[in-house]
């Protein structure tokens, strides 16, 4: 797939540059500095930042497709793999609020996505990334949401996909991947060991032309996540929130919100006034959390064990990035018991109306245990991010969420069980 160059003049992007030593280069399908091994990122010009419009940018799709222009690939709308994500509820969430005892809080709902999870903004935009690379097939090591997604994008666009996933993940992820028909590689080892195996795939022959999301192409695939910070500015009447609590897998989705607050602000889209970003991570796969608590720049690879299991990276590859954000955005870090995200996802349900999966459950009480110790503030305007839908992890609740009767049908059992006098 190709692209004219007055394609490429509307997007923002101006090529990767490194995080560490800010080596700069095109926009190609390379992730790691030749100077420091360090990984790229896509910058953008200032100049052409300071261009986009609130007007354009509402005259555009209602999916993430919408910041065409801050993001790095699909400025052509027919060059986008695209099933429609992005663009999902900002749910203002006052019963939840008032339970909290906090005054102003939206619940971002990413579960409404084509496959139930915000991993459809990252993989759409690295399948474009990939088709207009010219790659012939689409591969990822994936903790589930990954997984479904590119399995179900690859199906729409008829695209050849190859997915690798720790044969432990929950029913829900394993049948909503392999109902999409591409190849499905059940691992008998973790997420950690499922993403080197892709690495040292990655370097054979066979693989050469194959697009790793989160690997070759992964520049372009972070950027999507970025759209979730610009809706949440977006859906406020273009204004940044306060406080975000974010949960964490590799660490790359709070690294892009952060990023996109930071890009709205530099394109004059939203007023720079102060964010602070919080994560929040499962305690039986907290690396994070635990360096942030360590006051530690380096983060200490775990061995997960939680039900969080979309959240089970044990050696993130975005946690020294993600502790910068936090850190220099005054904000705090923590983890949370299993009991406590089956409780989070419960207190969501009853308050929202929304089922989040369990990192929805890790989100929410973190935010809750933030809010008791003090270290978040329960007067400023707070988001907190539900990433995926609670039917994709079933098992984390179907022990507790069981009907409150079990009748015969007839009135004399429902009188009996106290449902009529
Ligand atoms: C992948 C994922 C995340 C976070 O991923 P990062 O690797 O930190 O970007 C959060 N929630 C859900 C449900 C996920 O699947
Ligand atoms: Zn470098």
């Amino acid at each position: 797939m190709s692209v004219s160059t007055d394609a490429r003049a509307a997007s923002a992007a101006q090529g990767l540059s490194c995080r560490n030593c800010g080596a700069t280069y095109d926009l190609l399908p390379i992730h790691a500095c030749e100077e420091c091994f360090g990984p790229l990122e896509v910058a953008y010009d200032p100049l052409l930042l300071a261009a986009v419009t609130h007007e354009l940018i509402e005259a555009g799709p209602p999916t993430l497709w919408r910041y065409a222009p801050l993001l790095p690939v699909g400025a052509v709308p027919d060059s986008r793999v695209d099933m429609g994500a992005g663009l999902t509820p900002l749910v203002r969430a006052d019963r939840l609020a008032a339970e909290l005892g906090m005054r102003a809080l939206w619940v971002k709902d990413d579960s409404a996505n084509p496959t139930h999870s915000f991993k459809d903004r990252v993989v759409s935009v690295a399948l474009t990334a990939a088709a207009r690379f010219g790659f012939d097939r689409v591969a990822c090591a994936s903790t589930g949401n990954l997984a479904n997604s590119v399995a179900a994008h690859a199906a729409r666009f008829g695209l050849s996909s190859v997915v690798f996933i720790p044969s432990d993940l929950e029913a829900g992820k394993v049948v909503q991947t392999a109902v999409y028909g591409g190849t499905l590689v059940a691992v008998s080892g973790s997420y950690d060991e499922c993403n080197r195996l892709c690495s040292e795939l990655a370097e054979t022959d066979d693989f050469a032309k194959t697009a790793f999301v989160n690997q070759n192409v992964r520049p372009y695939y972070a950027e999507g996540s970025k759209s979730l910070g610009f809706e949440t500015a977006e859906q406020l009447g273009w204004r940044l929130p306060a406080q975000v609590v974010v949960p964490m897998a590799s660490g790359s989705l709070l690294t892009k919100i952060d990023k996109g607050f930071g890009e709205l602000v530099s394109a004059g889209l939203v007023e720079g006034t102060p964010w602070r970003v919080f994560g929040a991570q499962a305690t039986g796969c907290s690396p994070i959390a635990a360096a942030f608590e360590a006051g530690q720049d380096v983060v200490t690879p775990v061995k997960p064990s939680t039900i969080a299991k979309s959240l089970s990276i044990g050696n993130p590859a975005d946690g020294p990035y993600a502790l910068d954000a936090v850190r220099r955005t005054g904000g705090v870090m923590a983890h949370v018991s299993d009991a406590e995200i089956v409780d989070g996802i419960g207190l969501l349900a009853r308050t929202t109306g929304i089922f989040g999966e369990t990192a929805g459950g890790v989100t929410l009480a973190v935010l809750r245990q933030l809010l008791a110790a003090g270290r978040l503030d329960p007067d400023a305007e707070t988001v907190i991010y539900n990433t995926g839908d609670g039917l994709k992890t079933l098992e984390a609740v179907s022990p507790t969420a069981r009907p409150t009767h079990v009748i015969e049908p007839s009135l004399a059992a429902a009188r009996a069980a106290g449902l009529v006098s």
